[in-house]
């Protein structure tokens, strides 16, 4: 049997394996690689996934995409429970039941927030594929961030072979601590560079722009790691699975999912896990302000406007980067009608879809949007009634089942983040949130910290630059322990002749 292929949204790339999807990230015509068909989970299967343990499980899961063609079993096994390991929960995702709902924590990852469950997969991913000749052995990553993908994607590469990772961020605009989860990390193959006087808008431009350089992109090796990546989209569906048999006591039941929603990515895994058969009821779009998807479910139209700042800043987003896959999936897998769309789309900051496809969208989510006030109001009221401590982003997803009034026992709100990463805001709700010691830790830790002045040469020289000493670095780190091992061996043959 072999693995399901990918093709491009747009139609200008066709079954592609797995291992290109994976290197690659988007496709060269900027649409997104989806499955040509998607794997469908018999009674069965079902049944005897249920008491898997969550590696276990999503292993199970890969496998219905990931054959033996792309990635033998041993290191697909390998690979999944070596990434679930760098969580600190025994359940990596653990479900609770708090105030007649479930809440799914996905923050017991390295930098406590639902990224690392994908990023730690992509990380090994990526390695798994560079050792066995994908890209001439070596990926530079240059990501741009305004706070958690920055620290996940630094958490999944560092140290990863062939892997060099350069994350930038506006110069005094992150969080002490999300700064603090990138510059602690001492791998060698990591940059967390300060961009001065810039913007997350001018760190993204010149991501964008460097993707743009073809003699530059090529000799670097360049490659992204932001949400696009399919790989992340599927390690997300175990979840899914993971926290439906948890709430659920039989395959007869139906579990729904609230997803606070940024990109798509999170809740698009739950989308592709109800198509593979998992017995999902509803899906609910909790957005904040930036409330894009909630009006495209609300009135068909799908329009741009500008981002506003919020207290969940992972989800202020104007448009959402992986919501393509599903505007796809409406248009009935019509590569040239999607294509159209966007063309549109990027000219007009508009697009609309017809009254039956609205329906259709409207069958497959819910949504609400929630301000800020009421996002306060919901972490005071856990926290003061239920002695749980939501963080903004969660915070979210919960105020949307109160909304939408679905609150029950197989309700799962997913729980993004920590609220430890997010003091300022808990603080407005509550008077001294804990910090949790993973954070408190960090203030202790060496700093490798690296600065630029806003100029895109600058930064690509510094790419280059530290690509090539990377590659020398081991050199030198393997000449530093041949070293080491002649003066141990000299300082024995001293201490021997000394008797
Ligand atoms: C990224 C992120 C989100 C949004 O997820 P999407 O996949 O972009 O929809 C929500 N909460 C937190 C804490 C995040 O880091």
């Amino acid at each position: 049997m072999s693995s399901v292929t990918y093709s491009s949204t747009r139609g200008g790339q066709k079954k592609l394996d797995f291992r290109t999807v994976v290197m690659q990230g988007l496709a060269h015509d900027r649409g997104l690689f989806v499955p040509d068909e998607i794997p469908t989970v018999s009674a069965e299967e079902l049944a005897a996934w249920r008491d898997l343990s969550y590696p276990d499980l999503s292993v199970q899961i890969f496998r219905k995409f990931v054959k033996e063609d792309q990635v033998p079993l041993s290191v697909l096994k390998d690979i999944i429970h070596r990434s679930c390991a760098a969580f600190r929960h025994p359940d990596v995702t653990p479900v609770i039941q708090v105030n007649g709902h479930a809440v799914l924590e996905l923050f017991h990852g390295p930098t406590l927030a639902f990224k690392d469950v994908a990023l730690q997969m992509l990380g090994n991913f990526f390695e798994y594929f560079l050792d066995t000749g994908s890209n001439g052995g070596q990926l530079t990553v240059l990501g741009a961030t305004s706070g958690d993908t920055g620290s996940a994607a630094i958490a999944g590469l560092r140290g990863k072979r062939g892997v060099s990772c350069i994350i930038l961020y506006p110069h005094g605009r992150v969080s002490h601590r999300q700064e603090l989860q990138m510059i602690t990390v001492p791998d060698e193959n990591v940059f967390a560079v300060a961009v001065k006087d810039a913007t997350f808008d001018d760190c993204q431009d010149f991501v964008k722009a460097s993707f743009n350089t073809p003699a530059f992109r090529d000799k670097v090796h360049l490659g992204a790691v932001n949400s696009i990546n399919w790989c992340r989209v599927l390690a997300q569906t175990t979840y899914y699975y993971w926290s439906y048999f948890r709430v659920t006591s039989s395959n007869a039941e139906t579990a729904s999912f609230s997803v606070p929603t940024g990109n798509f990515g999170d809740i698009l895994a739950g989308f592709y896990s109800k198509q593979m058969g998992l017995p999902v009821d509803k899906l609910v779009v909790a957005t904040n302000e930036n409330d894009i998807l909630h009006r495209f479910f609300t009135t068909g139209k799908y329009e741009r406007e500008s981002i506003q700042e919020t207290i969940s800043p992972s989800m202020d987003i104007c448009v959402s980067s992986n919501f393509e896959r599903y505007l796809f999936w409406l248009t009935g897998n019509d590569p040239a009608k999607l294509k159209q769309w966007m063309t549109d789309f990027e000219k007009t900051n508009v697009l609309s879809v017809s009254p039956a496809q609205l329906r259709q969208a409207q069958g497959d989510f819910f949504s609400s949007r929630v301000n800020t006030d009421e996002t306060i109001r919901v972490i005071g009221e856990y926290h003061k009634s239920h002695n749980y401590l939501l963080c903004p982003h969660s915070a979210v997803g919960v105020k949307a089942i109160h909304n939408l009034k679905l609150v029950s026992p197989r309700m799962v709100c997913l729980a993004t983040a920590d609220q430890g990463k997010f003091p300022d805001a808990v603080r407005r709700a509550v008077q001294d949130p804990p910090t949790p010691t993973e954070i408190q830790v960090l203030e202790k830790l060496p700093i490798r910290r690296f600065e630029l002045s806003k100029d895109l040469k600058k930064v690509q020289n510094f790419v280059e630059s530290r690509v090539s000493g990377n590659k020398k670095s081991f050199v030198s780190e393997h000449s530093l322990l041949l070293t080491a091992i002649a003066v141990s061996v000299l300082a024995v043959a001293l201490q021997m002749r000394k008797r």
